[in-house]
């Protein structure tokens, strides 16, 4: 039987785990135990080039550090590329998609049409709407405002939009929860469930953390890495998720943990894309 829950925490080994993606994987955590769900990790190393040696094992044990306990073993994109052809040839095989040897320059500078849209073959003219259980309703007319986009480069390499719909599908992944930069992204993935005729999951996006210069904190940006003490940080994310302290401030990551699977409340998530993490008592 298929499960009720199942969810998953995808970090993309660029650098170690940051307090931008302990938001990530408290908040999908959470949602996932709090409705006796799964909880699954994947490695998104896909992008081979972007992916730094060590740091997969370093977010590994950063997670254990903190407390975190992953239901199965843990997928590598990396390992999946058989997968990932199988759907682009079932796109191909629809004539859904095509090959383009444009540079990025190029595609830039090509024709737009009486809307200013760029003048493309349209494979993907469709509105796409969702609903978001925190951000609402989102919608994009797919052609208008992102366009054709890229599921294989030139190069070879799968993209992520590819590989998370083809990842989520064959995972059995019930419901996404990750940061709202990821918003923009996911009427695409439903434009590729639907094509490749999978289950288009529920969304949740929580509000992504930004510096003092009110950047997203990642690694490419060099948000710090988690060194400290892992209840502390804990405790400021869930402070940042907006989420009822405990009665008293835990000590131990167990005590931590046993709030916040009892405690967790979507509800309380703040609707905002993006909030200042700095203010929220680092
Ligand atoms: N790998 C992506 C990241 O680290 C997350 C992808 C997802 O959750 O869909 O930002």
């Amino acid at each position: 039987m298929a499960p009720r829950y199942r969810g998953r925490f995808a970090p993309s080994p660029t650098g170690p785990l940051h307090f931008g993606s302990l938001i990530a994987a408290l908040a999908s955590w959470c949602d996932a135990k709090s409705h006796g769900g799964e909880w699954l990790l994947r490695i998104e190393d896909v992008d081979a080039a972007r992916s730094r040696a060590n740091a997969a094992d370093d977010i590994l044990s950063t997670l254990e550090a903190h407390g975190f306990e992953w239901d199965g073993s843990v997928v590598h994109q990396s390992a999946r590329g058989a997968l990932y052809q199988a759907a682009l040839d079932e796109l191909a095989h629809r004539n859904l998609i095509f090959e383009c040897s444009c540079t990025r320059a190029e595609l830039e500078a090509a024709p737009r049409g009486i809307g200013g849209e760029r003048v493309y073959p349209g494979t993907c003219d469709e509105t796409i709407g969702f609903a978001d259980r925190v951000q609402g309703w989102h919608e994009q007319h797919l052609m208008r405002d992102v366009g054709d986009f890229v599921i294989r480069r030139a190069d070879g390499l799968f993209a992520y939009q590819l590989a998370v719909v083809v990842d989520d599908a064959l995972q059995g992944i019930t419901h996404v929860v990750r940061g709202a930069d990821l918003l923009a992204s996911t009427p695409r993935q439903i434009w590729l469930q639907r094509q490749l005729g999978y289950p288009t999951p529920a969304y949740l996006h929580h509000a992504v953390a930004l510096d003092a210069l009110g950047m997203k904190l990642s690694k490419q940006s060099g948000a710090a890495p988690l060194t400290g003490n892992p209840v502390s940080a804990l405790t400021r994310a869930w402070r940042f998720l907006d989420q009822r302290d405990p009665p008293s401030q835990p000590v131990a990551v167990r005590e931590f943990w046993q709030w916040a699977h009892s405690a967790w409340d979507p509800r309380r998530l703040p609707p905002v894309a993006m909030l200042p993490h700095g203010i929220i008592g680092a």
